[in-house]
């Protein structure tokens, strides 16, 4: 019998029969272990339970809290809400139902609209069908008989998706009770896991995303393997709507998207306070650690581009432009521009490492029906830092972004986990190059003592990279910072230092963000924040509110005093009711109301209403100033 080698995570190498299966594998390595496996990632592809190995693999087991296996979970979930759909509306045509970031959906061709008493029903049959317990079976057809066995059964769009692959694949199927789909997986061994069960909403949607094609109908849903963790992301769903950032941006006027520039935003005042803010603790940072900082131009010639790999591999993201019949582009990344700094220069090993941040505002292309408020959008601000280093230098370099990372994120409350991304099929340079650079981010992160998570193939197509997973106030993980070593790029626009021996070398490049993009960090603050921005932050700090007009002499002068002190102040002394002008300001989520009377004026105090904890009594004016500038310098949460 031929024998296979897998290797598990922890280095030791086991032998099977070739051709076992991922179940039979997972069963050998305990048992315990099989009862909560859901698949395996093998080779950096993850599969399902029934699928077999049949060469020399890497083998990860995954479970419900590893991403893999959530996708394992949802997609199966997909095909159980497909026999659900079925059984309960013979006649339907399927598309397609993949696994999404929260769950699923599966794509439904009917006469029938479906209604949301319909998604009650089809849930209730789907916690049937899971309880029955189908064994998910995975079988094999030539691509020829896969076409009749469709076509026989009317499922266009099957037929589509098999005449769109190579005349001699083989095509799998699974089976799950009387559903018979084509797919090539991965899937649960069968669906008795799938315990909490609940569908979202119903959208159109054109097959293969072209809205010449037929409308379809599309399902969305979730599942879970416990009714607790599906309520709980029910709950966040709820608290992510009221925190929506397109709504709160707009009712604290913060910034807008118009027409005129899709994926383009606009920021009001407001939001450019909070904006400035955060650019200017990004730079106090940053000088603080030894970086200097630099600006390069948005529309530069396109033979850079080529020169840069971005052409080969980045163009269908990319938008050009013409001047004065020469080709340029408009940047998609800031590295290119850093380095013809870089080249302007001789630099000698006693010059590095050299820091160097930059503001970027770059431009790339994202499908209309991709972009959403802040968080996707065409244009945005990378907070990029390109280092050239020696080779020597890697490690420490790569410790002190992490450090400077894990301080700024502190500050705003953000706990995170880190991903290490590995290399892709679609990248440069040579297997040693990967080598020593995946090597030193592991390395760094090691000596951190930081656990991380590995994404096979995930990399940049210059270099392996890792990934700072932020996790906001309601559990969502957002990614922000990324660290990418890179040595593809100092030999592509051959970059040199006179080393000790006055031979010329190849610096190493790191590029690196810390917030991502500006304008995303800003959309996940307000999400964070639910629009409470921390003193530091609010565009208003403090709102005065005399009881009358009386008083507002006294307002305007309590307003200057705070003016002097740099804090950021509105006085509303319009006729209107006291009860009014608080929920007006509350509902502006200002920190701090000061509320000006009769006993105010007379002892030269002012009554304070702290956003959140309602009355704090009368205080002095000059201990509130101090209690507030006290809070602003901290930046306090
Ligand atoms: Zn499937
Ligand atoms: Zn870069």
């Amino acid at each position: 019998m031929e024998m296979i080698k897998i290797t598990l995570p922890d280095g030791s190498v086991r032998e099977y029969p070739k051709g076992v299966s991922i179940y039979d594998i997972t069963k050998d390595i305990s048992e315990g272990l099989a009862r909560v496996a859901l698949g395996a990632v093998v080779n950096g592809k993850t599969r399902g339970m029934q699928e077999e190995v049949k060469e020399d693999s890497d083998f990860r087991v995954v479970k419900f809290e590893d991403k893999e296996g959530k996708e394992i979970f949802w997609h199966t979930s997909a095909h159980i809400m497909a026999l659900a759909v079925q059984n309960l509306f013979p006649g339907v045509k399927f598309a397609i139902g993949p696994a999404i970031d929260n769950g699923f959906y599966y794509d439904f061709d009917t006469e029938h609209r479906f209604s949301p008493e319909d998604l009650e029903k089809i849930e209730k049959e789907m916690k049937k069908i899971a309880k029955e317990n189908h064994v998910l079976e995975r079988f094999v057809m030539p691509r020829n008989e896969a076409l009749d066995y469709f076509k026989e059964r009317g499922e266009v769009y099957k037929v589509d998706l098999i005449e769109n692959f190579p005349e001699d694949e083989e095509i799998s199927f699974y089976k799950l009770g009387d559903f018979t789909d084509l797919c090539a997986g991965p899937h649960l061994y069968d669906t008795k896991k799938v315990k909490a069960i609940k569908l979202l909403s119903i959208a159109g949607a054109y097959w293969r995303g072209d809205e010449n094609n037929k409308m379809l109908q599309r399902i969305y849903g979730t599942t879970y393997e416990k009714k607790k963790d599906l309520e709980e992301y029910l709950n966040r769903l709820e608290e992510a709507k009221k925190r929506d950032h397109r709504k709160l941006g707009r009712e604290l006027d913060l910034f807008t998207l118009q027409e005129e520039g899709p994926g383009f935003p606009f920021f009001h005042p407001k939001g450019m306070i909070i904006r400035n803010i955060l650019e200017n603790f990004w730079r106090e940072e940053h000088v603080k650690r030894g970086y200097d900082e630099i600006k390069t131009p948005i529309i530069l010639n396109e033979s850079l581009w080529h020169q840069s790999g971005h052409w080969d591999h980045y163009k269908e993201n990319m938008y050009f432009t013409k001047i004065d019949g020469e080709d340029y582009a408009i940047k998609p990344m800031n590295c290119p521009g850093s380095i013809l700094i870089y080249k302007s220069k001789m630099y000698s090993y006693r010059d590095l490492p050299l820091r160097w941040g930059e503001l970027g505002l770059v431009h790339r292309h994202e499908l209309s029906g991709a972009l959403h408020g802040l968080m996707r959008v065409r244009s945005f601000t990378q907070d990029d830092a390109h280092l050239y280093i020696l080779p020597s230098q890697i490690k420490k370099e790569l410790m002190d972004i992490i450090d400077l990372a894990d301080y700024m994120y502190s500050i705003f409350g953000f706990k995170y986990h880190i991903e290490l991304s590995t290399r892709p099929e679609d990248s440069m340079g040579t297997e040693e190059q990967w080598e020593i650079a995946t090597n030193g981010l592991r390395e760094a992160l090691e000596e951190k003592g930081i656990e991380y998570i590995i994404n096979e193939g995930d990399g940049a197509f210059y270099g392996p990279k890792i990934d700072f997973q932020l996790e906001d106030a309601i559990g969502r993980t957002w990614q922000c910072g990324t660290i990418q070593l890179d040595f593809q790029m100092p030999e592509r626009f051959d970059i040199t230092y006179v080393d000790k021996d006055n031979e010329k070398k190849r610096p190493v490049m790191i590029h690196r963000t810390i917030f991502g993009s500006m304008e995303r960090f800003m959309g996940i603050l307000i999400e964070h924040y639910a629009g409470k921005f921390p003193v530091w932050l609010a565009p208003v700090q403090v709102s005065i509110l005399p009881i009358s007009d009386k008083f507002n002499d006294y307002a305007h002068e309590l307003k200057d005093k705070l003016k002097d002190k740099g804090i950021r102040v509105e006085l509303d002394g319009r006729a209107e009711k006291i009860g009014y002008k608080i929920r007006e300001a509350q509902l502006q989520r200002i920190p701090y109301m000061l509320i000006v009377g009769e006993k105010e004026v007379a002892d030269n105090l002012v009554s304070v209403r702290k956003r959140d904890h309602g009355d704090l009594g009368q205080i002095k004016i000059e201990e509130f100033i101090s209690t507030i500038m006290e809070e602003i310098e901290n930046k306090a949460k």
